[in-house]
């Protein structure tokens, strides 16, 4: 399952990130994943549950932010964001595009200390 390998690394960057900025109990996670980004949130939501047992940062949260698919649409020369990942067409003109501008990413974002600068 390639979530729980996800979620390992996750709880390792987090905890490095912690570790860097003084956070000494982490509460929460925030992570932005893109709906093309091939996890899965519910698998990644529970591997993340399993591997912070233990861990400096048990008991925190992971929270996830979908990000849609936004594409580059050469016909109207914008950005448009697709109200469902496929198919990968302008939802104003119609117009195909590879164009995929975001979407794809996993990224975290943010941490939320208890005792933050201590
Ligand atoms: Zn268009």
């Amino acid at each position: 399952m390639h979530e729980l390998s996800i979620a390992q690394s996750l709880v390792e960057l987090a905890a490095e990130a912690a570790e860097n900025s003084g956070i000494k109990k982490v509460k929460a996670l925030f992570l932005k994943l893109g709906v093309l980004s091939g996890v899965v949130k519910e698998a990644l939501e529970f591997s993340f549950d399993v591997v912070v047992q233990g861990t400096s940062l048990e008991g925190a949260k992971l929270i996830i932010e979908d990000v849609p698919v936004t594409i580059f649409c050469p016909n109207c020369q914008e950005e448009r964001i697709l109200p469902e990942p496929l198919p990968m067409r302008c939802p104003t003109c119609g117009t195909k595009t590879g164009q995929v501008l975001a979407g794809r990413e996993m990224e975290l974002y943010a941490l939320e200390g208890g005792e933050e600068n201590a």
